[in-house]
């Protein structure tokens, strides 16, 4: 293992970094996060090794994405463990923008993708997406990658980015990794840290109750629907936000009996905690 990874903090800085990288023939994977970096994280890092010859991560808290009275000055940041954790991983260029370099004040342009950000975590965030796709579209122009990692916790947000890059042509691909969870099942999230040991009890019913829908799923998407509505409407220190079975590529809630891939998502307060969690529905009858 090198030293702790070189920090960049403008674009030029990283277009340089990662120009020499490029003139050297390597491929680069770009690994985008918001820092207080995890094992959820750390796979995406692994994913992007495996497929490219160099690894950039970027950690940056982006405002645009937070909405207001959203934590955003709470958001845990925690640097330095993060530098260790990916000199860990062999990481040796880390792209941490500076927020008023990234986003300066006068920046009026931004990147919507319709339809597919209009519903699910619209409901409560109604401008997180767009923060998202622009800040997204403005990390890909700076490191240029070959591919980019987003995990499918967050799967909606894999989906529009997806739909972007498809409908805008960005030079790039696109890979979603699986969901990673603590041993018992807790969907692990930054935001993690803000539950206390009770919340963080009460926080299992979204894993335990998505375990229990894919255990029974069957392709009929009313029951399934009904069971984890029913369930986390009613879970100890639990507030449903949203619980739906939705098509994996248009997000569209489905109804009735769906026999091709059904991803079931849900978004819950514990406390003042606002978490998400999801689980891939199989077609059914494939075996599993
Ligand atoms: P964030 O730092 O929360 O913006 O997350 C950065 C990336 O890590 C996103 O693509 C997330 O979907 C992904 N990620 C966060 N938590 C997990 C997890 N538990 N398993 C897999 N990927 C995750």
């Amino acid at each position: 293992m090198g030293g702790l990874p070189t920090v960049v903090r403008t674009v030029e800085g990283v277009r340089a970094a990662v120009g020499q990288h490029r003139a050297a023939g390597s491929t680069i994977g770009l690994v985008p996060t918001m820092g207080a970096l995890h094992a959820g994280h750390l796979s995406l890092v692994q994913a992007a090794g495996r497929d490219n010859d160099v690894v950039v991560v970027s950690i940056f808290v982006n405002p645009l994405q937070f909405g207001p009275g959203e934590d955003l000055q709470a958001y845990p940041r925690t640097l330095q463990a993060d530098l260790e954790a990916l000199a860990a991983q062999d990481v040796q260029l880390v792209f941490h923008p500076d927020v008023a370099d990234f986003t300066p004040p006068d920046m009026v342009t931004k990147v919507h993708v319709a339809g597919l950000t209009g519903g699910l975590e619209a409901g409560t965030r109604p401008t997180h997406f767009d923060g998202v796709t622009t800040i997204v579209t403005k990390l890909f122009n700076a490191v240029g990658p070959d591919r980019a990692y987003f995990g499918s916790k967050d799967f909606q947000q894999q989906a529009v980015i997806r739909r972007m890059v498809r409908d805008l042509g960005m030079p790039l691909e696109v890979v979603t990794c699986p969901l990673v969870r603590e041993g018992d099942g807790l969907a692990l999230s930054s935001r993690n840290a803000y539950l206390s040991a009770a919340q963080r009890q009460d926080a299992l019913a979204l894993s335990a109750t998505l375990a229990e829908v894919l255990d029974a799923w069957d392709g009929d998407v009313d029951s399934a629907r009904g069971l984890l509505q029913d369930r986390l409407g009613a879970a100890a220190g639990v507030r449903l936000d949203y619980a739906e079975v939705i098509d994996t590529v248009s997000l569209e809630p489905l109804t009735g009996v769906h026999t091709g891939p059904a991803q079931a998502v849900v978004a819950a307060w514990v406390g003042t905690t606002r978490l998400l969690d999801t689980v891939a529905l199989p077609p059914a009858g494939a075996g599993r």
